[in-house]
């Protein structure tokens, strides 16, 4: 326990808030006072909100709150709308490729954490070629790569392998450990679209409290991350939060001021927000603060209405259920046949690998006839390197 917590503050000491990027607003922020600006929104506050066409971080508090409950089918049409006007009648659908699963991080809730005695697999040349053509045959043109967090599989492994699967995809992307400036814009230079990196919690005590041992325990690093992309010019930067570690609503408008302070910083790059909740069996942690399906909806919507632009991405963490009703609310983008273990679409399925367990199974075809039942077109891709800025 001394050497955890004296590891912790080592952690600190490493990695001050930075001026002018989102961990200074952090630090200079009490949690407390965030959470009882939502606490504390009226009707009139919510009403306001409903009104308004350009939200600010206070009104999209007010959409989260309690008091905006009664409003949850106005909300939520009001978010179909705007999602149509901006973005027509598509989701587009992509899928995860998980490169490895090895990761030198401590997790609470987590299946890939250090010491989770599970077998471990970093992907080769041929194993990965062989997972691009299973998924290509299925129809994806979006990729996101999906790795644990160690110098086993950092830059020199990203810089071989991102070549061999970029010519099959239009729109590649990547949910690995947060890195330098300079690391983002050598992999934007060999085809990086998108960068993912979720926070999990803005709430510095709690996110010390999951993330055990291993570099993701510095707080400030990963919370300057996306500055780090935007300063490189990555055209999309995804935020997200693991809904249940904290509180949901605290966290949310927390992420809505980092969403702000990117948007004003890096205006070329688009964003996106997703929305994945943890589940009561994740690691065996009991989540803090549980998020109900209508919550999550409400959530949604919220999003919605504060961002036109945004992009909004739902997982196969959901049940097929939720998606199904979540299609026309304001998503734009969705995974789908998911595989969370490393060499799952080609090989048959390991299930001890996996990092989480997925909820909605069902085949990409399945997925399509949903989407288009509910009055949607698929499209495979949003996005071609031609239209990059660099
Ligand atoms: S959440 Fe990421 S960093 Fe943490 S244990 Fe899992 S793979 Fe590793």
């Amino acid at each position: 326990m001394m050497e955890e917590a004296s590891q912790k503050i080592r952690m600190l000491e490493q990695s001050p808030a930075v001026k002018g990027q989102f961990s200074h607003f952090v630090e200079s922020t009490d949690w407390q006072a965030v959470t009882q600006s939502h606490q504390e929104k009226t009707e009139q506050d919510v009403l306001r909100a409903l009104s308004k066409s350009k939200l600010d971080v206070a009104d999209f508090a007010a959409l989260i709150s309690p008091a905006a409950e009664p409003y949850l089918l106005e909300m939520v049409a009001k978010s179909e709308r705007l999602t149509l006007q901006r973005f027509g009648n598509t989701v587009s659908l992509f899928a995860p490729l998980y490169l490895s699963n090895t990761c030198a991080n401590e997790c609470t809730y987590c299946g890939f954490s250090m010491s989770n005695a599970i077998k471990r697999l970093t992907l080769n040349e041929s194993q990965i070629e062989k997972e691009v053509l299973a998924i290509k045959s299925k129809g994806f043109d979006h990729i996101l790569l999906v790795t644990g967090e160690t110098n086993k599989v950092s830059m020199p492994y990203f810089e071989r392998m991102i070549p061999l699967i970029k010519p099959h995809f239009s729109q590649l992307s990547m949910e690995v450990q947060p890195l330098e400036v300079r690391d983002y814009k050598q992999l934007q230079n060999i085809g990086l679209d998108g960068v993912l990196v979720y926070q999990e919690t803005y709430r510095r005590t709690t996110y010390l409290e999951h993330h055990l041992r291993g570099n993701k325990s510095n707080f400030n690093y990963r919370l300057d991350a996306p500055d780090r992309i935007g300063q490189a010019g990555i055209h999309k930067i995804g935020l997200g939060v693991l809904l249940g570690l904290e509180d949901w609503r605290t966290d949310s408008v927390m992420m809505a001021h980092h969403l702000r302070h990117l948007q004003k910083c890096y205006w070329r790059s688009r964003f996106s927000v997703a929305f994945p909740r943890i589940r009561p069996c994740e690691g065996g942690i009991v989540p803090k603060s549980v998020i109900s399906d209508r919550q999550l909806v409400q959530l949604i919507a919220a999003w919605r209405l504060f961002d036109r632009d945004l992009e909004m991405s739902l997982s196969t963490r959901e049940s097929p259920e939720f998606r199904h009703h979540a299609v026309r609310m304001g998503f734009t983008t969705m995974s789908a046949e998911s595989k969370t273990q490393p060499g799952g679409y080609a090989e048959d399925a390991q299930e001890a690998l996996e990092q989480f367990e997925i909820s909605d199974e069902r085949p990409v075809a399945d997925i399509m006839a949903m989407i288009r039942k509910q009055g949607r077109d698929v499209v495979w891709k949003d996005w071609d390197p031609a239209l990059s800025h660099r």
